[in-house]
């Protein structure tokens, strides 16, 4: 753990796009910051959950591949020397002497004069496949994340789910993958457009009313049986992989109980500033929620930015809340006065 010790001007807890964009902001703002992260890997949802998936609706980029985003927010973040605490889980925060505000980990603690929450939808777990013998083939052909699209090229893979991930696994594996079939037992939920090039492409739609049943193989995946709830009719898949993207059970761990006012998963913040109901405490990103909010990065960056700025105001009330003039920002260290200007 890097100066525990110290007090930073401003700790963001969780390293997704919301927390680094909230990173960068602080360099800009010339405050000390740190990020703390649960996680081995800065970038949040999409390291962990969608690294090779494209996202279309990011400003300045028709298309991106997440973790090429990821590395565009570290890259632009750490142009400030930030501090960075990896598999460290935040348990507490409370206030101290002289407002200032400590945060336990499961390793130690860390001092600090603001917090940016951004800690998204939590430590969180993909949701298990429920066929009884699923457990027994976890990362021996049952995966619940698609790291790489390339350990699936040539193989006979099953996807289970109905969301987006598992439409856009299917569209990004059917061009690699020997064969793609999508397992899902009600209707697709996932963007029409993407339903209708999933319909339009190779893969075989097992949907709706259809679930895996068993998973079969001798230490690794060989075939499925999957079932039709309605009719009771059953079929067996030959196949090399299992795909599940089933959604994700989030963990908001001891959040509750911070002494932060929270609503349903979600912090209750003020959407002017983004300050929760604790002083000096501002929360970004899918962690927060208020009628009207969308969880989307573009939208969870905006927030960082806001609860940034507040924080800069709250830790020196003589720093103006709006960054007017270039002038009010540290540079990065590769910009140039006219970049930011
Ligand atoms: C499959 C999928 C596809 C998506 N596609 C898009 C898209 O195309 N466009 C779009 O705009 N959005 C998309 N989203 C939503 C987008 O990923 C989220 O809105 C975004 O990740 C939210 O960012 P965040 O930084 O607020 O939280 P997160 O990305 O969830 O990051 C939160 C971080 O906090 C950490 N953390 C949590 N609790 C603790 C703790 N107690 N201690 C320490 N660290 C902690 C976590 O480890 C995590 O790294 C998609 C989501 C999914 C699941």
């Amino acid at each position: 753990m890097q100066g525990c010790m110290d007090v930073f001007d401003i700790t963001v807890i969780g390293g997704g796009p919301s927390g680094l964009f909230a990173l960068f902001y602080a360099g800009m703002r010339g405050a000390r910051a740190k990020v703390i992260d649960v996680l081995p890997e800065l970038g949040g949802q999409l390291y962990a959950l969608y690294p090779e998936k494209y996202i279309y609706d990011m400003p300045g980029f028709p298309a991106i591949i997440a973790q090429d985003l990821v590395k565009g927010c570290v890259d632009q973040a750490f142009q400030w020397p930030h501090a960075k605490c990896l598999e460290e889980r935040v348990v507490n925060i409370e206030r101290g002497e002289n407002d200032i505000l400590t945060i336990t980990t499961d390793k130690g603690r860390h001092f600090t004069k603001a917090i940016v929450l951004t800690t998204g939808i939590g430590a969180f777990s993909p949701r298990k496949l429920a066929a009884p013998s699923a457990a027994d083939f976890e990362g021996r052909g049952l995966h619940y994340y698609a790291r790489s699209f390339d350990e699936f090229a040539g193989k006979n893979v099953v996807i289970v789910g109905g969301g987006d991930s598992a439409v856009d696994y299917a569209l990004a594996l059917e061009p690699r993958a020997a064969s793609v079939t999508v397992v899902h037992r009600s209707a697709f939920r996932a963007h029409a457009a993407t339903v209708d090039r999933l319909r339009a492409s190779r893969a075989v739609i097992r949907q709706p009313d259809f679930e895996v049943e068993t998973v079969h193989g001798d230490g690794y995946v060989a075939a499925v049986t999957v079932v039709n709830k309605k009719t009771k009719e059953t079929y067996r898949h030959e196949c090399d992989s299992i795909l599940c993207a089933l959604g994700f059970v989030s963990d908001l761990g001891t959040l509750k109980e911070w002494g932060i006012e929270v609503e349903g998963n979600g912090i209750v913040v003020d959407t002017a500033t983004q300050e929760t109901s604790v002083k000096g405490v501002y929360a970004a990103g899918d962690v927060v929620s208020h009628e009207g909010k969308l969880k989307l990065i573009a939208c969870g960056t905006s927030e960082a930015a806001i609860a940034v700025n507040q924080a800069m105001h709250y830790i020196n009330p003589s720093d103006k809340i709006h960054p007017i003039h270039s002038s009010n920002l540290t540079l990065p260290i590769t910009a140039t006065l006219s970049d930011v200007r």
